[in-house]
């Protein structure tokens, strides 16, 4: 059997002319596609969410879409030559994402209470000998989006061709900014009563979900659905500090702060809530039940699941300690998405000692023998326990680890400060973003 690398080809040496006919039908019949633009066979995709279980997105399923739609867009594909299209499943880059000119990577995104799937796009890596750099974040858009913004982008690349020496050369320049325009032009999925084909992803006949995904599988979407609901906590945190004289305008806040409360961690217990209803009794039983957050909250989230605005705005304190309790309680998640009760003050306020700040690098973590990606998740874990420009010491296995760790950090936009090889393993240091 023929085995070969994700970016190997294979090349057929000495095949004497009057045979080239029969060994061209040969590779035609076994079903070869021959005579193709060279630029489908730079369009790779990892193994994805079908067969890997900590894959989010149907990532080869997405690639053959993309083939697709290129076959019937009539577009002059002769005329590219010089672009890799890779895509991953999810944050791992098994697909070799920060290493294309156009890299996509899974990840699970809401739209109201609807989940979606949906890719981190990345542009611009550069591959040479003392010159690599890896691709750029360049937005977020919902999967069934991806095939019609590549197309639109080749579009355009196709027309101004002439006025670059290469692809790289337009991405650095002008092509970052007609990147950014598709990408403003596809980063919303409509609604789903709207367009439900976007809440299924490519080749899925079942709509798009991470429920039942136990921890360690698809970490890093967890994280994503999580980092969400929280930054959507925090700013309407902010919001309430300005709305002051403004009842109604208060009163819709604070439901709002109760319900990304009672969201944010359900997906930590494999909950995936499809409408309110779901997120208040998921929140009653899971945490108020169980005693991960203090009892006395019942009374808010059971008004907040009313909505009744009077009554919440007239309990606006407890509002806003449950929503500190939630981000408190998240602090005392572990590498299994598990909870200290401990180390809970009930008022909703982190411990002292979790909240201090000390001298870099502040917490040496050891993920010798954590295997890929594993090691990824355990370090996201331990960067979101750090403030902004703290510092992260992990140790390293030789190998895929320090070969896929940093980059993936440094992708995430944290700053790698320092790599070094100790005996057999890596030290690197990380600072938060
Ligand atoms: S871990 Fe993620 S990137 Fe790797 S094969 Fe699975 S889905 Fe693809």
């Amino acid at each position: 059997m023929l085995r070969m690398t994700r970016d190997q080809n294979f090349l057929i040496r000495n095949i004497p002319w009057d045979y080239l006919g029969t060994v061209y039908n040969f590779f035609k019949e076994v079903g070869l596609e021959l005579n193709q633009p060279a630029l489908y066979g730079k369009i790779l995709s990892c193994a994805g969410a079908a067969t890997c279980q900590l894959g989010i997105c149907l990532s080869r399923q997405a690639a053959r879409a993309l083939i697709d739609e290129l076959k019937k867009s009539g577009l002059d594909l002769d005329k590219i030559k010089d672009i890799k299209i890779n895509l991953s499943g999810c944050p791992n880059s098994c697909g070799h994402h920060p290493a294309a000119d156009l890299g996509f990577s899974g990840k699970a995104l809401r739209n109201g209470d609807r989940l979606y799937p949906a890719y981190n796009l990345f542009a611009g890596a550069i591959i040479g000998d003392g010159t690599t750099k890896l691709a750029e974040y360049a937005g977020e858009i919902p999967a069934k989006a991806l095939v019609l913004l590549v197309k639109d982008f080749l579009k355009g690349y196709i027309s101004k061709a002439g006025k670059f020496t290469d692809f790289g050369e337009y991405i650095q320049g002008e092509g970052k900014a007609d990147l950014k325009e598709i990408i403003l032009r596809y980063s919303q999925a409509p609604d789903f009563n709207e367009d439900k084909n976007y809440y299924f992803d490519w080749g899925a006949d079942k709509l798009f979900s991470l429920a039942q995904r136990k921890a360690g599988e698809c970490s890093a979407g967890f994280f994503d659905l999580l980092e969400m609901d929280l930054k959507n906590l925090k700013n309407t945190q902010e919001a309430l500090g300005k709305v002051a004289q403004n009842e109604n305008e208060k009163g819709k806040l604070l439901g709002e702060l109760v319900f990304y409360a009672s969201r944010a961690l359900l997906i930590t217990r494999g909950l995936d809530a499809k409408s309110q209803e779901e997120v208040y009794a998921g929140f009653l039983k899971h945490f108020i039940e169980t005693g991960l957050i203090d009892k006395s909250f019942r009374d808010i989230v059971v008004i907040a699941q009313r909505s009744e605005s009077r009554e919440i705005i007239a309990r606006q304190s407890q509002a806003l300690e449950l929503a500190k309790a939630v981000q408190a309680l998240y602090e005392t998640m572990d590498n299994s998405f598990n909870f200290s009760r401990q180390s809970i003050d009930i008022t909703g306020g982190i411990p002292p000692e979790a909240g201090k700040t000390t001298e870099l690098p502040v917490i040496v973590k050891d993920l010798r023998g954590v295997a890929c990606p594993l090691n990824f998740v355990k370090t996201k874990i331990e960067l979101a326990r750090l403030k902004s420009k703290e510092a992260l010491e992990i140790w390293l296995d030789d190998g895929a680890p320090i070969e896929n760790v940093p980059g993936s950090v440094k992708a995430e936009g944290h700053k790698v400060l320092a790599q070094k090889r100790i005996e057999d393993y890596w030290s690197v240091i990380i600072e938060k973003k």
